[in-house]
Parts: C-alpha cells; sequence; structure tokens
C-alpha cells in the first residue's frame, strides 16, 4: 500500500456525487480502498465508501454491491446507501462501523480475547454466516478484519460482515445448489482458508464455518501454529495433520464437536447451524458468561 496521495483513487476533501464528501482513507489495499466520508445532505452523517478503480483487471465492486443490497435488512450487514460509477472508479457507499476484530485482538494484552468476548463473537459471527447463506452466497474470505463492531451506542455490540469481493452464488437461479466445477482457484486468506480451499477444490458453506473455527481458535490461542508460514500448500497440510488435541489445547470440548460436526460436511451438504450455535451457546451457559458483560475492548 503507498503512504502517499499518489495512485490513490480518491483525495480527502473530494465530493462525491455532491454528496458525500472524503475524510480520510481508512482501509484497503486489496481490491479496494476504503475510506470514511461524511454525507452532506443528511446532517453529515458519516459513512464508509469503497471504491475500485475503473482500470482494476479484477472488478469485484458489482458483485460486492449486488451481494450487500440483498443483505439489507439483516442483522449483521451494514446499511447499503448508494452506489454509482464514473470513468476513474467505482463506489459503494455504506454505513461506517468502528474497528475490525484483527485490529481489536492485536491490541488485546496477550492478543487474545477472554472466552466471553471469543463466544459472543464467535456466536454473532456464525449467525452472520448463516445470513449470506441464506441469500444464496459464500463468503469465501471469513476471517477477523472482515468483521468489525459497530461505531453508534445503538451497534457498538454487534458484530459486521465486510467484503463479499469473494462472494460466490453456490445457489442457481432455481434456488439449487450450482454444481462444482472440478478445479477453483485459490480464493481467501491462507491462515484461515479451509483445507478445502488449500486443495483448489470448490468450496461450500462449510468452509466458511471452518474459518470461523480457525477464527475461534486464535481468538482464543493468541495465535495459530501456521501463523509465519507463507506458503500455501504447507499451511494446507499442517491443517489437514493438525492434532485437534494440540490446537484446542485448554479450550472448551464444543470445539472439538464443532470442527467433528464440519468434518462430516461436503460441498452440497446444509451445515447444521443450529446445531453450532447450541454448542456456542453451551459455552456460554457452562461459565456463566452474561450477555451484558463487556467485551474485552470495553474494559477500562
Ligand atoms: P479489501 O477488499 O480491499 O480488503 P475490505 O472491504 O476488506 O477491503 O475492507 C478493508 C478494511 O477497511 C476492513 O478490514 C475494515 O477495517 C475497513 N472497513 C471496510 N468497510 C468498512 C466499514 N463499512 N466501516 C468501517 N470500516 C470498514
Amino acid at each position: 500500500m503507498t503512504s502517499s496521495s499518489e495512485g490513490e483513487i480518491l483525495q480527502v476533501g473530494q465530493v462525491i456525487r455532491e454528496r458525500w464528501k472524503i475524510k480520510a482513507k481508512i482501509g484497503g489495499g486489496g481490491f479496494g480502498e476504503i475510506y470514511e466520508a461524511t454525507d452532506v445532505q443528511n446532517h453529515h452523517e458519516r459513512v464508509a465508501i469503497k471504491v475500485e478503480s475503473s482500470k482494476a483487471t479484477k472488478q469485484v465492486l458489482k458483485m460486492e454491491v449486488a451481494v450487500l443490497r440483498r443483505l439489507q435488512g439483516k442483522k449483521h450487514a451494514c446499511k447499503f446507501y448508494g452506489c454509482g460509477r464514473n470513468d476513474k472508479f467505482n463506489y459503494l457507499v455504506m454505513s461506517l462501523q468502528g474497528k475490525n476484530l484483527a485490529d481489536l485482538r492485536r491490541e488485546a494484552p496477550k492478543q487474545c480475547f477472554n472466552l466471553s468476548t471469543a463466544v459472543r463473537v464467535g456466536l454473532q459471527i456464525l449467525n452472520g454466516i448463516r445470513e449470506i447463506h441464506s441469500i444464496g452466497f459464500l463468503h469465501r474470505d471469513v476471517k477477523p478484519s472482515n468483521f468489525a463492531m459497530g461505531r453508534t451506542s445503538q451497534t457498538m455490540r454487534n458484530v459486521y460482515m465486510l467484503d463479499f469481493g469473494l462472494a460466490r452464488q453456490y445457489l442457481n437461479a432455481k434456488g439449487e445448489i450450482r454444481s462444482p466445477r472440478s478445479a477453483a482457484g485459490f480464493r481467501g486468506t491462507v491462515r484461515y482458508a479451509a483445507v478445502t480451499a488449500h486443495k483448489n477444490k470448490e468450496m461450500g458453506r462449510q468452509d466458511d464455518l471452518w474459518s470461523l473455527f480457525y477464527m475461534l481458535t486464535e481468538f482464543l490461542q493468541g495465535q495459530l501454529p501456521w501463523r509465519k508460514i507463507k506458503d500455501k500448500d504447507e499451511v494446507g497440510k499442517m491443517k489437514e495433520e493438525a492434532d485437534l488435541n494440540v490446537l484446542l489445547d485448554d479450550c472448551p470440548n464444543e470445539l472439538h464437536l464443532f470442527a467433528a460436526h464440519l468434518k462430516t460436511l461436503g460441498y452440497a451438504d446444509t451445515p447444521d447451524y443450529n446445531y453450532l450455535e447450541s454448542l456456542l451457546n453451551k459455552i456460554v451457559k457452562d461459565n456463566d458468561i452474561s450477555w451484558e458483560e463487556p467485551y474485552d475492548w470495553e474494559l477500562g
């Protein structure tokens, strides 16, 4: 990512469609760039704008817009405010959220979350994944930086799912499961990818849930054994050969059951979201966790 304004798509102070005034760049580097802006036509409400250069070889914003529109009204989706394109860039305007979970974990004392925070965030992510699956799409890049906490007093304890740039429809227009391709290019992020992705196979609903499983493990343990390894094949091998008793050392037994359920699932199978939710809820109950207690980052 470049730190100079050169090469950046938008400039601070620029106004898009006489409505959204750019305040600062807040993320990006992958496929697009994310800016914070204010809505000058609506009480200067703060919004987030994702932009993609019209010259970008991979145009993904159209897909993001399609997914976000269908997710409107769901609990873990940002609000959609608008989109458009001109000769220089494509843009998507949505509600502005707070910090993402990767930053929150890195800022945490031992780079981990306590069980209470991890399991309550995990339950929300599970439901976010269930929501995107319910509209016929896989996310395919479930990872901590793609989930953010809300920013306002009404939303700050809710988790929002971001970034549908790698989403893929798994249902066809008739609502049937699309036939899997015999080979599919690797998509996603090495650290959190399911073994299916490492093997360049078509991903299914369970693979988003495997990524959640790796996230939960990292939240609780503070790290994953393959964190420093860049080689995709080597990480895939480590995941396949991982001894869950070591990976989940000191974690609640329900996480073993979580993985055991995922292991039973193939491309066409519907995950038992309610069962997975009940496992996480059992952890909540057994540990006397209350939904009202502060998240780690809310503690002074
Ligand atoms: P990319 O596809 O380029 O990786 P993302 O959509 O994943 O872009 O966003 C990158 C980062 O920008 C996220 O990790 C998050 O920190 C921030 N971000 C994205 N969307 C929003 C939003 N609506 N509100 C606040 N921050 C956001």
